[in-house]
């Protein structure tokens, strides 16, 4: 990683709202093997290899941000384990966990390739990740994923327990596809010793599907749920809109996702750095910085005075609904361009 230490450790990055970034998500690819509906139109097309960063522009940009005091990093995509080259550049991330530059290195997969990937994750230094997974059932798994297969990513994710990862199973809530499941996908969750956090679904980019007739609130998933399960509210908070709750019955924690019918935006902590090396500055905001620019044209130092414009106009919160058209309230991107 490129030798930052000309620059301050003395200026956290403070937002104008006086919200410290602490928190850095990274999509490595916009690639991914799936095609989940709700997160991708079946025909993407993706960027051209030229546009991403190379794993070293990545490195020497997320060095300025631990250098301003980020202290959790988050893999994710596209799928972050299809990348070529990524666990090297995992196992270099590590380091700085060792190094105690930061506290967490952690990524989101769709745990196709955790099969291959689980002993060298640990070894690099990663103690937890999310596995989205919204059915546990294999044809429907196919059919919302349209190429993913269920047996594939259970091997994925039983090897990655048995390599001694924490796993959250991150399941997106959608009405009239996978709403009957929650409470089976709960009992599985817990029942293995995985946290299960629900999320609804958000309106990011056209995938050719109704967002209005799959999107379910989770107020009423919770509500449902609450007519089987004890669910007391835990006062934890990562900085991101996630409620958390304890099931009595199973001892597991439950989080809700819910940016669509809440936002927590006050106690934001991230900022999310795309693979072509934007840096969007809030989930559901259209708001960003171009650091890949910055860095080709002015290296490090360039990177980390962009860094201040960021925080300038980072937005207060987000804004998504489902009533209005985009732009505004909804983002054009897809999620796979931020990774959630
Ligand atoms: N491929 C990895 C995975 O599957 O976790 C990482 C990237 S994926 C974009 C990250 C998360 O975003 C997944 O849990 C996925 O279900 C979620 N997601 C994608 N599109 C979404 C949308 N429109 N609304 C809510 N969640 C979405």
């Amino acid at each position: 990683m490129k030798d930052v230490s000309a620059l301050s450790p003395q200026r956290p990055l403070v937002d104008s709202y006086r919200r410290a970034v602490t928190y850095l998500r990274v999509s490595v690819t916009d690639r991914c093997d799936f095609r989940c509906t709700y997160c991708m139109a079946e025909d993407m097309t993706f960027l051209p290899k030229r546009e991403v960063l190379s794993f070293e522009e990545m490195e020497a940009i997320i060095g300025v941000f631990i250098s301003r005091g980020v202290r959790k990093l988050r893999l994710t995509g596209g799928e972050p384990l299809v990348r070529r080259g990524i666990m090297e550049f995992i196992g270099r991330l590590g380091r700085q966990i060792e190094r105690e530059r930061i506290d967490e290195l952690t990524l989101t997969t769709n745990g196709s390739q955790l099969a291959k990937h689980a002993g060298a994750l640990v070894d690099a230094g990663v103690r937890r990740i999310n596995v989205s997974l919204d059915s546990l059932d294999p044809g429907r798994f196919a059919t919302i994923t349209r190429r993913g297969r269920l047996d594939q990513v259970m091997e994925g994710i039983a090897a990655a327990e048995a390599a001694g990862l924490r796993i959250k199973i991150n399941m997106v809530a959608l009405k009239g596809i996978n709403d009957d499941e929650v409470a089976g996908m709960l009992e599985w969750a817990h029942g293995r010793g995985f946290d299960l956090t629900l999320i609804e679904g958000m309106p990011m980019g056209d995938v050719g599907i109704s967002r209005t007739d799959t999107y379910l609130p989770l107020k009423q998933v919770r509500d449902r749920l609450a007519e089987r399960f004890s669910l007391s509210r835990l006062e934890k908070s990562t900085g991101g809109p996630a409620r958390y709750f304890r099931v009595a019955e199973t001892g597991g924690q439950l989080g809700f996702i819910t940016p669509m019918s809440h936002n927590f935006c006050e106690s934001c902590n991230r900022v999310r750095l795309t693979c072509t090396g934007e840096l969007f500055l809030c989930l559901g905001q259209e708001d960003k910085v171009n650091l890949r620019d910055a860095y080709r044209e002015g290296g490090i130092a360039a990177v980390d005075t962009a860094l201040d414009h960021a925080m300038a106009i980072k937005p207060k919160g987000h804004d998504f609904n489902l009533d209005r058209a985009v732009p505004q309230g909804t983002v054009g991107r897809h999620m796979s361009m931020t990774g959630g």
